[in-house]
């Protein structure tokens, strides 16, 4: 019988995995995806839909290809548990699926308590919008909504997080909505790090298109120290309450559950092999993307991409004696400060003994010119179209 894959989570590394694995074997090996949704949604580009430049529509891809094109088997359910001596992955419909080798990339859930006063029922009244899809449509709308003159707050999360430059671009976006239906609001950071990815670019940015809006709190000023109430739409900074108008919490992250439940993290995360991205824990076992500790790379979704094709490799050649490559891994995350404003910062990284380790790095100056920043802007929109198709076929 042919060998079993099973891929748990069909997101930017395990869409990407499940693709490359059935696509490069020829149906030599037998893949099975599951994903809970019939549509992802990415968080990639999810800010520009908040800023008003993307619709949603153009955020959501679907799973037909992968079925129709590769012959991936697509199981729309959750895993609920992975039990490793019978090598088994349970479903939450029922049932279980048998594997030879798993893939597991289940992106991020948020740790409970980290932001005292908020958990998921209160996901509502102050969205994370962290998770692509509803949350973001949600967030968009509330921003929109906002009174005249009132606040928009972002409770930001500690390292390490999905993302480095997402709360920061979204601030950017945020701004560029009010600065066109609401000049006179404000925008509020809490922010528990003293200093973020691409600081000084955005810094630079926001004083130039949005001057005088933005307003961030470091742990200077105790934003460590930070809780909300949900009812009464306030955030307690370190003892001084104020009332918001939208408060965008983004709480603190772990690898997702399912990581957990396999019991191959330590700690927050699923830490793995520098060379191939299996689990330190567990041979049979790779984790790609945000749930996996393996060094330098940001939690990203080119990430997230780039490791999944090093697993693919060395999955196909742990089960059919294919050729294995040595590990490359590379990143860029582009972000836009306002239309046709966008920056970068990327790396490229290869494996050492102890980590995934940064060899080459790169990143936009302060003080470019604008056609700089509108080449760098239409460079991400290649990027998207390529990793979706990437990923999804
Ligand atoms: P995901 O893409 O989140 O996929 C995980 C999938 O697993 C989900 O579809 C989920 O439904 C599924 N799943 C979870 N648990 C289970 C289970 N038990 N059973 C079955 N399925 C399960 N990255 C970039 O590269 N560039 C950007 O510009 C960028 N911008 C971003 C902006 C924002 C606002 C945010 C929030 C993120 C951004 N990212 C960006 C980061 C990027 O979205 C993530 O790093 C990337 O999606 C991680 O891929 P992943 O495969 O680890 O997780």
């Amino acid at each position: 019988a042919a060998p079993r894959v099973v891929v748990v989570g069909g997101g930017a590394g395990g869409a990407t995995a499940a693709r490359y694995i059935a696509r490069e074997s020829s149906g030599a090996v037998n893949v099975t995806l599951i994903e809970p949704t019939r549509r992802y949604y990415t968080c990639f580009f999810s800010n520009l839909y908040i800023g008003g430049l993307r619709d949603m529509e153009s955020l959501g891809h679907d799973y037909g290809t992968l079925a129709s094109e590769y012959g991936i088997n697509v199981v729309h359910d959750w895993a609920v548990g992975v039990d490793r001596d019978a090598r088994t992955v349970a479903l939450a419909g029922g049932g279980s699926v048998p594997y030879d080798k798993l893939v597991l990339s289940p992106g991020i859930d948020f740790k409970e308590g980290a932001v005292p006063g908020w958990d998921l029922s209160a996901q509502n009244a102050m969205p994370h919008a962290y998770k692509g899809g509803s949350q973001t449509e949600l967030l968009r709308a509330q921003v929109l909504a906002m009174r005249e003159g009132g606040t928009y707050a972002m409770v930001a999360p500690p390292n390490p997080y999905r993302c480095p430059p997402g709360p920061y671009e979204r601030i950017s976006m945020v701004a560029h909505v009010l600065s066109e239906v609401n000049p006179t609001a404000k925008i509020l950071i809490v922010d528990p790090k003293d200093g973020y990815s691409k600081q000084a670019l955005f810094e630079e940015g926001w004083q130039k298109h949005y001057g005088g809006m933005i307003e961030r709190i470091g742990p200077d000023f105790g934003a460590q120290n930070t809780s909300v109430d949900p009812a009464a739409m306030t955030i307690d900074i370190d003892g001084a309450v104020e009332s918001v108008d939208v408060c965008n919490v983004i709480p603190a992250q772990r690898a997702g559950k399912i990581a957990h439940d396999a019991g191959i993290t330590d700690g927050d995360w699923a830490p793995v092999n520098p060379a191939d991205m299996s689990s330190r824990a567990d041979p049979d076992i790779y984790v790609l993307g945000d749930a996996a500790q393996q060094g330098d790379m940001p939690k990203s979704g080119y990430s997230a991409n780039s490791q999944a094709k090093v697993c693919a490799n060395a999955v196909l050649g742990a089960l059919t004696d294919s050729r294995v490559f040595p590990a490359r891994y590379s990143n860029t995350c582009w972000s836009l400060i306002a239309p046709e404003d966008g920056v970068k910062v990327g790396a490229t990284y290869e494996p050492t003994e102890e980590k995934i380790a940064s060899t080459e790095s790169f990143i936009s100056q302060t003080g470019e010119e604008p056609e700089v920043r509108a080449a760098t802007y239409q460079e991400s929109i290649g990027w998207y179209a390529a990793i979706t198709a990437d990923m999804f076929g």
